[in-house]
C-alpha cells in the first residue's frame, strides 16, 4: 500500500491585475513587437504606422536602429550592420570567408564600426531595446517581461546569445520560444488540436526556408524535426523572373545597376501576382524600347517550379526525420507564402489547405505575444500551453525505498501539485522529505535533489496524520517543495533547481535508462508494494490480537496465527505473486475477527464508555 491518500490538482494562479507582456520576433531582416490586449494580439506600430522594424543598426557616434539605419546602409555601409542574427552565438570557426569580411580583426566575433567593434549580441540588443522602447512609447506602460522567438534549430549557444542580448537591453526574458511553435500558437493550435496531432510549419521568407514538424504532446507543441534551406527564399523567386525578362528581351551584358532595377521590377511583379492572375511588366525607362511583357500565374508557376520543388524535398526530409507521414495542420509563415503558387503546392503536398488567415509576417510575433501574456500572469489558469517542460519526473521517497512521482516528466511549467501523505508508524513525530528526480522506480536509481525534515507532528497512530506535500515549479524551472502537517499547521519548505547541472545528454541518458529498465523496475516496485502491504497487515493483526484477542476462541486464534506465520514465510520468498496470495488469504481469514472488533467498538461508543476505560477493564 502506498502512502498516498489523495491528489488534489491545484494550479495556483490567482487572478491578478493585468500586466504588460511583449512578444518579440527578432528576425534576420525584420523584427516586430506585439502584445495582447482585450481586443486580441496585435503588432505595435511606430508613430508613422510602420509595423516592421528592419533589423539594421548603424553605429557612428550614436546608435540608429530600424528604417533610419536601413537608409544609412547605402550611404554609410561601413558602420551599418545587417543580418546580425546570422552571427548570434557563432565563433569565427563557424563562419565562411565571405561572412568574415566586414568583421573586426579581433578574436571575439565582432563587426567593425565607427564606434569600435560591436558583437552580434550588442547589435541585437540595440534592436531589442528599440522594440521595447516602441512598445513603451505606444502603450505608455512599462512591460513586465518579454517572450523572444528564435529559430527551432538554434542551438544552446545561439539561444544563450539571444538571452544575453535581451539582458543587455535591460529586458526581462520570460521565455525564448521557437518560431514555428509561436506561429502554431497564434492559430490557437495549442488549445484546439488533439493530442498527438502533427503540425507542419512552412516558413518561406525573403532569403531562407524553414520547415518544422511539431507534435502536440501533453498540451505541449514539441518540435520533432526541423529542416530547410538557408539559401532559398523570396529573393530566388525574384531572380527567376529577372532571368525570364532577360531572356524575353534578349538582354546581354547587364550593368549592376540594370540588374538591380530588373530585380526591383521583378519583385513588384511577383508580389502583384499574388493579387492578380495576370500582370504586365511595363517596359519603362531604359527598357522602354522593349515590348511590355504579360505574365500569368501559370508562367510564374512554371518558372518557380524548381524552387518550390526544393522546398518540398526539404519537407520530405523533415517528415522523414520526424517519423511521421501525415499532418493535421499546416501553418504558413513568411512573406513569400503569400504567393498562390506556394500555397497551392503546399496544399497539394500535405493534402490539406494550409492555415494562412493571419499575416504571415506577423504570425510569429503574435504567437509570442499570446505566450507573453500568459507568462506575465494575465491568463485565467486554464491555458494549457506554457512551453517549458520538466525533462524528468519529480517525486518523493516513500516507504519501502520507492519513488512516488508527484510531477510527471513533460509536465508544462509553471505548475503546482499537492499530494497528501501520512505517517507510517504509530507516534511518528517527524518525516524526512526526500526530493528525487528521475523515471526509475527505486530511490537508488533516481537522482537525489534535496532532503529536509518536517518535525513537530503530534504523536498519532500510523495513518492518522495528514501531511500535504506541495511541489511548485515556476516558469524558470525553480522547484519549491513544502510539507505541511494539517492538524498543527507545522510547515517546512525548501527551494531547489532541479534541472541545474543536468545537460540534455544526461537527461537523455536517464530517460534511456528508465526505458531499458522499465520492466525490471515495475517488478521491483510490485514486489516492494506487496511486501509493504503484507507487513502492514501483519503489524495491524498483531496489534489487534493484543487489544481484542478475547474475541477469538483458542482455535480461531491458532488458525489466524498459522496464516500469519505463512505470510512471514512468504515474505522471505521475494515472490510477488506468493506474497500477494498469502496476504489475501490472511486478509480473508481475519475478516470475522475484524467484524467482531468493529461491533465491539460500535457498542462501546454507543454505551458511552471511553476506549481507555474499556482497556482498563480488560
Ligand atoms: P519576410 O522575410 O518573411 O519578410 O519575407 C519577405 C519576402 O516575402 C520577400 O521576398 C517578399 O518579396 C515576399 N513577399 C512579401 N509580400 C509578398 C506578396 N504579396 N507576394 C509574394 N511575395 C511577397
Amino acid at each position: 500500500m502506498l502512502l498516498q491518500i489523495s491528489e488534489p490538482n491545484s494550479t495556483d494562479i490567482a487572478p491578478r491585475e493585468r500586466k504588460l507582456g511583449l512578444g518579440i520576433d527578432l528576425g534576420t531582416t525584420n523584427s516586430l513587437v506585439a502584445t495582447k490586449s482585450e481586443q486580441g494580439a496585435d503588432v505595435i506600430a511606430d508613430a508613422s504606422g510602420a509595423r516592421l522594424v528592419p533589423s539594421v543598426v548603424n553605429f557612428n557616434g550614436g546608435v540608429t536602429v530600424g528604417a533610419a539605419a536601413l537608409e544609412l546602409a547605402v550611404s554609410d555601409v561601413r558602420n551599418t550592420v545587417l543580418s546580425a542574427k546570422r552571427f548570434m552565438g557563432r565563433s569565427r570557426d563557424d563562419l565562411s570567408e565571405a561572412q568574415l569580411l566586414g568583421l573586426a580583426a579581433s578574436d571575439a566575433l565582432a563587426f567593425d564600426t565607427g564606434d569600435g567593434p560591436k558583437t552580434p549580441v550588442e547589435v541585437s540588443s540595440e534592436i531589442l531595446r528599440a522594440l521595447a522602447a516602441r512598445a513603451r512609447d505606444s502603450l505608455e506602460e512599462q512591460e513586465e517581461g518579454v517572450v523572444i522567438t528564435v529559430p527551432a534549430y538554434f542551438d544552446d549557444r545561439q539561444r544563450q546569445a539571444t538571452r544575453q542580448a535581451a539582458e543587455l537591453a535591460g529586458l526581462n526574458v520570460l521565455r525564448l520560444l521557437n518560431e514555428p511553435t509561436a506561429a502554431a500558437v497564434a492559430y490557437g493550435l495549442d488549445e484546439t488540436i488533439a493530442e498527438s496531432s502533427v503540425v507542419a510549419v512552412y516558413d518561406l521568407g525573403g532569403g531562407t526556408f524553414d520547415i518544422s514538424i511539431l507534435r502536440m504532446e501533453r498540451g505541449l507543441l514539441r518540435v520533432l524535426a526541423t529542416g530547410g534551406d538557408s539559401a532559398l527564399g523570396g529573393d530566388d523567386f525574384d531572380e527567376v523572373i529577372v532571368s525570364w525578362m532577360v531572356d524575353q528581351w534578349g538582354l546581354v551584358d547587364l550593368t549592376r545597376d540594370q540588374q538591380r532595377r530588373l530585380t526591383v521590377m521583378a519583385r513588384a511583379i511577383k508580389e502583384r501576382l499574388s493579387e492578380s492572375s495576370e500582370v504586365s511588366i511595363k517596359a519603362s525607362g531604359e527598357f522602354s524600347h522593349f515590348e511590355d511583357l504579360p505574365v500569368t500565374r501559370e508562367t510564374f508557376a512554371s518558372l518557380s517550379e524548381g524552387l518550390i520543388h526544393r522546398t518540398m524535398r526539404a519537407c520530405d526530409q523533415a517528415l522523414d526525420d520526424a517519423g511521421v507521414t501525415e499532418v493535421a495542420h499546416v501553418v504558413l509563415v513568411g512573406g513569400s507564402t503569400r504567393m498562390p503558387v506556394v500555397r497551392d503546392a503546399v496544399a497539394k503536398y500535405f493534402g490539406r489547405e494550409p492555415l494562412c488567415s493571419i499575416n504571415p509576417d506577423e504570425v510569429v510575433a503574435l504567437g509570442a505575444a499570446l505566450q507573453a501574456d500568459i507568462l506575465v500572469g494575465n491568463g485565467d489558469g486554464d491555458e494549457a500551453l506554457l512551453l517549458d517542460v520538466i525533462p524528468l519526473s519529480l517525486g518523493l521517497e516513500t516507504y519501502g525505498g520507492l519513488i512516488e512521482k508527484i510531477i510527471p516528466r513533460n509536465s508544462v511549467l509553471p505548475l503546482a501539485k499537492a499530494q497528501e501523505f501520512t505517517t507510517a508508524k504509530d507516534g511518528q513525530t517527524g518525516l524526512v522529505v526526500h526530493v528525487l528526480q528521475g523515471e526509475r522506480e527505486r530511490v537508488e536509481d533516481c537522482r537525489s535533489l534535496a532532503r529536509f525534515e518536517l518535525n513537530g507532528i503530534p504523536p498519532m497512530v500510523a495513518g492518522a496524520a495528514r501531511i500535504l506535500v506541495t511541489f511548485k515549479v515556476d516558469a524558470d524551472g525553480l522547484l519549491e517543495v513544502s510539507a505541511r502537517e494539517e492538524i498543527t499547521g507545522t510547515e517546512a519548505a525548501l527551494v531547489v533547481k532541479p534541472s541545474f547541472g543536468l545537460s540534455d545528454d544526461e537527461v537523455a541518458a536517464m530517460l534511456r535508462a528508465s526505458q531499458t529498465n522499465a520492466a525490471e523496475d515495475m517488478q521491483a516496485r510490485q514486489l516492494r508494494e506487496a511486501k509493504v502491504e503484507a507487513e502492514s497487515l501483519l503489524h495491524g493483526l498483531a496489534g489487534a490480537l493484543d487489544a481484542d484477542g478475547d474475541l477469538l476462541s483458542d482455535e480461531e486464534r491458532a488458525d489466524l496465527e498459522k496464516e500469519a506465520g505463512a505470510l512471514v514465510t512468504a515474505l522471505q520468498s521475494d515472490n510477488t505473486d506468493t506474497i500477494r496470495s498469502v496476504t489475501d488469504q490472511l486478509g480473508q481469514a481475519s475478516l470475522t475477527f475484524a467484524e467482531r472488533r468493529m461491533d465491539r467498538s460500535i457498542k462501546s461508543a454507543l454505551s458511552g464508555v471511553a476506549v481507555s476505560e474499556l482497556e482498563a477493564e480488560d
